[in-house]
């Protein structure tokens, strides 16, 4: 709990240099309320979750609450009971939250979305009718606020935040103000991976808000590299050796340790051994299969294994009820 405290305010700070904003995203955490309710006392006041359900689960926290994925319309209403602000792309959807917004009296707060070419969602840059359309349509909207625009790098087309990149989105901004004489206070300028770029680009004032995920988790942003000044060893999944034994396997013998797992799917890449002399061998429904010939620890039948998690690891624990979570300080 420490280390992810430790690495939310580090991020806030990072981001404050730059009046960047952190919407804290938790969708790693699954819904995990004592880890949600550490991270909002670090100063967050912007949760941020690709899952509704996760998001309901929060009412009861007095921050903002935002969609960052785009949504059903069969789950519009929920939307509208259960969050303050939803990226959005589709200006049938961002009627149908007026309507909804409408019923309940509130004021819903969109991000519109922009694809600098990543091919996630957004209406694409290139694009301006379509997007002057959609803002024009928005404005007449009583029940919608145009709070901002958003982007997203490094998915699908594997878009680096640049300049060029930033500047394409601002400049769309600074043309919808002109054009429809507004203003757009919010540029959600993507995640963790543009913290990574800070110190190697310039990030344009303009930018003032960003998605946080796995830099507040695992302390790691573009291309899971980790941040120096942030923990990356905040989880670990522990098991305990069931069987240690010397075996001979194409005619080299080693010595194995078999431990339990008993969730199926779990990938190798999802666990990294705190032992950086042992190895993992294969992975099944049931165990991990170790090489421990080189560990300098004297392993034991029953000993704890301890592994710390890649962010599909984390998100795989996280999301089965067959691993038992215990918090410490
Ligand atoms: C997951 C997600 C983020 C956060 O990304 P991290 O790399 O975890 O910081 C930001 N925006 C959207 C739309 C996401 O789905």
């Amino acid at each position: 709990m420490k280390k992810i405290r430790e690495n939310t305010i580090r991020v806030i700070e990072k981001c404050k240099e730059k009046n960047i904003k952190v919407a804290a995203v938790t969708k790693v955490f699954a819904g995990d309320f004592k880890i949600i309710e550490n991270i909002i006392n670090c100063g967050i006041d912007i949760l941020a979750d690709s899952r509704l359900l996760n998001l309901k689960k929060f009412n009861t926290f007095s921050v903002e609450k935002m969609l960052i994925r785009i949504p059903m319309k069969s789950e519009i209403e929920n939307v509208v009971k259960y969050t303050n602000i939803s990226l959005v792309s589709e200006l049938e959807t961002i009627k149908e939250i007026n309507e909804y917004a409408n019923n309940y009296n509130k004021v819903y707060d969109i991000i519109l979305m922009i694809d600098i070419g990543d091919l996630r969602e957004g209406v694409y840059f290139e694009n301006y009718d379509e997007l002057y359309f959609y803002v024009k349509e928005i404005l007449k909207m009583k029940n919608i606020n145009l709070r901002g625009l958003g982007t997203n790098f490094s998915c699908f087309g594997g878009v680096i935040p640049t300049e060029d990149k930033f500047n394409t989105l601002i400049n769309i901004k600074y043309k919808l103000e002109k054009d429809f004489n507004i203003e757009i206070k919010e540029i959600s300028g993507g995640s963790s991976g543009t913290l990574s770029l800070f110190e190697k680009i310039n990030i344009p004032k303009e930018i003032n808000q960003l998605r946080c995920g796995a830099s507040i988790a695992l302390g790691i942003g573009l291309n899971d590299m980790p941040f120096d000044y942030l923990h990356q060893d905040t989880c670990e999944f522990v098991t305990e050796f069931v069987e240690i034994k010397n075996k001979t396997f194409k005619g080299v013998t080693k010595k194995i340790g078999i431990c339990v797992i008993n969730i199926p799917e779990l990938k190798k890449e999802y666990l990294v051994p705190l032992d950086k002399k042992v190895k993992i061998i294969d992975i099944n429904d049931d165990y991990i299969v170790l090489d421990i010939t080189n560990s300098e620890n004297r392993l034991n039948l029953n000993d704890p294994v301890k592994f710390n998690l890649s962010y599909g690891g984390l998100l795989f624990m996280m999301n089965s009820p067959y691993i038992k979570k215990h918090y410490i300080e």
